[in-house]
């Protein structure tokens, strides 16, 4: 699917690569002991390395290398082993070490790829161009007081792996999909929780444009977009920002800008007048980082079934659409409830539920689906019910509203309602007998050719039943009577 915006000169292509800074899962920061749970007080976790304390030296958390080796083979990318740890040099307030460590020239984890699930169903691959490990800075506080402001350094030192992408990306689309599998996958693998909101993932965003075939134009990077929807407006605004600008006959410099959602904007943050000269060099105080083949083939080993081979695996299985299957595998646990949901159960319609009512329900309940009021086995027995006959779709949605309100076994509501089908012909015969009696002219009309109404009286009489009545012999008796 093309995505390509009409100027007056002509069609433009939109050309996106996302660089996402994603926070490592680690119970301590990448160089020092200090603890990185969120929420803590101001400055609470924070060693003497973190505050740029004379004399400190850092010392290499090994969970931090797993991870990021974890994530790289995740991203089916080159795991370099070795690599190499840099100082980007720069003063910032809320940086007391005055450089970051980094790596620059070598990298933990070389190119990959990633799968992306469009919304149409089709998929589409984007590069890895690398990912590397580094340090976060603190965080400058700008609210907290009328003319002051403060820095809360509980974040400096924490791991953060630097996940770059080819600009491979040609739509707002594709961005928001790559930034959804990247962080599925995360997820999955347990390396990052991909909490945007709390900044655990951010993404900065380079946007050009072209007339197709033409070579890559001038990029303009949108620094820290913190949501998926965020990015795809960004993306958007960019890109109609640069066609106007070329059309108008201008030229795009390479700069830094910001997003503000409110304005729906991006304005300047700093040009190239500004642009940095970090002065890169390899941080005398830690030696290269090499590690073995074993520790690679030992992660390796351990990895989790991840989204790609998780759908195959519920197409092959269960015979899914590709397009439902993304849908299910899309979050960890929504493979996971389906998975409990479906054994022994029709796949199919199990899948139907889940992605429906379920998603509906927790939707309008504000409820995660590891907190689902529905447990999973009970969406497999409504779906037993439906098949043998015993409610039909219509009263299962009954049904199933009740499973919601009060967690309750659908076999058992069914029963307490009183909600069973009724498939006893003499029964649904007197309710259909009746409603043609009460309404003569109908009948009538329907007799002297007007079929259209047929579909009235099954709606009357289903109404008259309560919805109980077994749909098809319903359908079967109308027209016996009424056509003969
Ligand atoms: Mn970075």
């Amino acid at each position: 699917m093309s995505y390509l915006i009409q100027g007056e000169t002509g069609q433009w292509e939109v050309v996106i690569g996302l660089e996402v800074h994603a926070q490592v899962i680690s119970n301590a920061k990448l160089f020092s002991g200090a603890s990185t749970t969120f929420g803590a007080d101001p400055n609470a976790q924070v060693a003497f390395l973190d505050c740029g304390m004379p004399g400190m030296l850092p010392v290499i958390n090994a969970e931090c290398i797993r991870q990021a080796v974890k994530t790289g083979l995740g991203l089916n990318a080159k795991i370099n082993r070795r690599s190499v740890f840099d100082r980007k040099n720069y003063f910032y307030a809320d940086l007391p070490l005055g450089y970051q460590i980094s790596q620059f020239a070598h990298p933990i984890v070389g190119e990959g790829t990633i799968i992306l699930d469009l919304k149409d169903g089709t998929s589409r691959e984007v590069g890895i161009e690398r990912l590397h490990l580094e340090i976060d800075a603190g965080k400058s506080l700008h609210d907290q007081h009328p003319t002051k402001s403060f820095i809360d350094l509980n974040r400096a030192g924490v791991a953060l792996m630097e996940i770059v992408s080819k600009p491979d990306m040609r739509s707002p689309e594709e961005a928001g999909a790559y930034l959804k599998k990247l962080r599925a996958i995360l997820r999955y693998l347990g390396t990052c929780d991909g909490n945007m909101e709390e900044g655990s993932m951010r993404a900065d965003v380079n946007v050009s444009v072209r007339h197709p075939g033409e070579p890559l134009r001038t990029r303009c990077e949108i620094k820290n977009v913190n949501s998926v929807r965020f990015v795809m407006q960004a993306v958007e605004i960019e890109a109609m920002r640069h066609i106007e600008v070329y059309e108008a006959g201008g030229i795009i410099e390479q700069e830094t800008r910001l997003f503000d959602s409110n304005k729906g904007e991006t304005r300047p943050m700093r040009s190239k007048e500004f642009a940095h000269d970090y002065r890169y060099f390899p941080d005398p105080d830690l030696l290269p980082l090499e590690f073995s083949e074993e520790f690679v083939a030992e992660i390796q080993a351990g990895l989790p079934e991840l989204p790609d081979a998780k759908k195959a695996r519920f197409i092959g299985d269960y015979g899914l659409s590709p397009y439902d299957a993304g849908v299910l595998v899309a979050e960890k646990e929504t493979a996971a409830y389906f998975e409990a949901a479906v054994e022994g159960h029709d796949a199919k319609a199990v899948a139907n539920w889940v992605m429906g009512d379920l998603f509906a329900a927790l939707n309008r309940t504000g409820k995660a689906i590891t907190e689902s009021p529905v447990a999973p086995e009970n969406i497999g027995k409504l779906v037993d019910l439906i098949k043998d006959g015993t409610i039909s779709g219509r009263i299962a949605k009954d049904v199933f509203e009740i499973m919601v309100e009060t967690g309750g076994e659908p076999a058992k509501i069914v029963e307490e309602k009183g909600l069973k089908q009724v498939t006893d012909t003499g029964a649904i015969e007197k309710v259909v007998d009746e409603v043609i009696a009460a309404n003569p002219e109908k009948a009538a009309e329907v007799k002297g050719g007007k079929e259209k109404l047929l579909g009235w009286f099954v709606g009357q009489a289903m109404k008259a039943s309560q919805g109980k009545a077994n749909p098809a012999i319903l359908n079967e008796m109308i027209k016996k009577k009424l056509l003969g």
